[in-house]
């Protein structure tokens, strides 16, 4: 057999569109919380590819729901539905508030579909104008245009106006500025359970019950971007359940596959008939390779075993993280909840959490930020305590560089 072609990091440079920079190195394999790389120097893996490998690297249970599918059926389209989307419909049904799903392949698409749902919805009602989304200063839905409009960081969305009208932000977490501008002519609120990429922020309590109340008194979908905090990552299977507020929508991606690609976007009966045959469509939303993974990583992770070991995790996390802070007093305040951790620098180390991920690399560790200030953590639900130990202990040389 022909050897792969060789390629190294700095072809990165020659030939990929540059919207990324990736490390210097380069993974070639994984197995549960470690990788290696090129070089076959092996890593720790608190990154989990951006809260979406929620079972590690090459976990039996995706691989052969991957493999046995794989020599099945990958895909017929849409003009046919297919057995594993169908499981993979009822599980989520069965699991969650919803009644109805639209499968897609990441987060933008369900967040997109969601938006346009309601849309939809506040034009059948017949009231004039009801097309205004209210969405949240520093919120993160995607990137297509639709959804970094949505998405409260103009940094997203500047160079590319114009841009679609109507989406109208206030602070998160302040309800009376969101009393302020929901009113008949909205048709969604759109809000994360926990602001992922925008720092790890959970919402409080209050703050989502308001939203649900206003939602009510006005007529508006309540959509929860659950693209981050969804299938485990906070200790139950949706982060809504940790809040007594059942949204109308509800988008979910990232951990749904494990790693192998795929979204959805769960509603109601009431909302469903809304997206009527023609309304919205995808090529490859619902496929019987992306569902069938996606059944099997589901079926695994919700159970009580694998649910309560995130929030165990998370108690050994913190503990770990707040032991090393009281060394080195790196970090502000550590927040987030079960596997979504997120550690604020202190002030004087503002701006710094990119270099504390690059140097972390070097010490053998993934790890992730959420904005200039914010270190992020999203390992796999399942990562082995002893990998946690490791990880802190080359976290731990990282930080030593920065307090130097
Ligand atoms: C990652 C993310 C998205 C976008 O998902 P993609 O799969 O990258 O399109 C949307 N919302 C939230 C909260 C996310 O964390």
């Amino acid at each position: 057999m022909e050897q792969p072609i060789s390629v190294t990091r700095s072809n990165f440079n020659d030939w990929m569109v540059p919207v990324f920079a990736p490390a210097n190195f380069i993974p070639v394999r994984g197995e549960g919380s470690r990788i290696w790389d090129q070089e076959n120097k092996e890593y720790i893996d608190f990154a989990g590819g951006i809260a979406v490998n929620a079972l590690g690297h090459a976990h039996p249970v995706a691989v052969n729901a991957l493999t046995e599918q794989a020599t099945k059926l990958w895909h017929v389209g849409n003009g046919y539905t297919n057995e594993p989307v169908l499981r993979l419909a009822k599980q989520l049904t069965e699991n969650t508030f919803a009644d109805k799903v639209f499968f897609c392949n990441s987060g933008a698409e369900a967040n997109e579909a969601a938006l346009k749902l309601a849309r939809k919805v506040g034009l059948d009602s017949g009231v004039a104008g009801k097309s205004g989304i209210v969405a949240f200063k520093n919120a993160f839905h995607g990137r297509t245009l639709f959804t970094v409009s949505a998405g409260g960081q103009p940094k997203y969305s500047q160079d590319f106006a114009p841009l679609p009208n109507g989406i109208n932000h206030v602070a998160f977490n302040d309800l009376d500025a969101a009393k302020a501008v929901i009113n008949e002519q909205t048709c969604a609120v759109i809000v994360e359970p926990i602001q992922g990429e925008g720092g790890v922020i959970p919402a409080d309590i209050e703050f989502l019950k308001g939203l649900r109340a206003l939602c009510d008194e006005f007529g508006a979908l309540l959509i929860f971007d659950e693209v981050q905090t969804g299938v485990g990552r906070t200790g139950s299977l949706y982060a809504y359940m940790n809040t007594g507020v059942i949204p109308d929508v509800l988008t979910t991606a990232k951990a749904l596959g494990g790693g192998f690609p795929v979204g959805a976007m769960l509603t109601t009966d009431k909302y469903a008939p809304h997206f009527s045959v023609g309304t919205h469509g995808t090529t490859y939303g619902g496929n019987p390779l992306a569902s069938a993974v996606a059944g099997a990583v589901f079926e695994f992770i919700n159970t009580p075993e694998v649910l309560e070991g995130v929030k165990h995790r998370h108690q050994y996390f913190l503990d770990a993280l707040n032991t090393l802070n009281a060394e080195y007093q790196i970090f502000e305040e550590i927040r987030g909840q079960g596997l979504l951790i997120g550690c604020v620098l202190k002030a004087e180390y503002a701006g710094k959490a990119k270099d504390i991920t690059t140097w972390a690399g070097e010490e053998g560790l993934l790890a992730l930020i959420a904005g200039p200030d914010v270190v992020r953590f999203t390992p796999s639900l399942i990562i082995p305590e002893q990998d946690i130990d490791e990880g802190i202990a080359r976290l731990k040389r990282a930080l030593a560089k920065l307090a130097k």
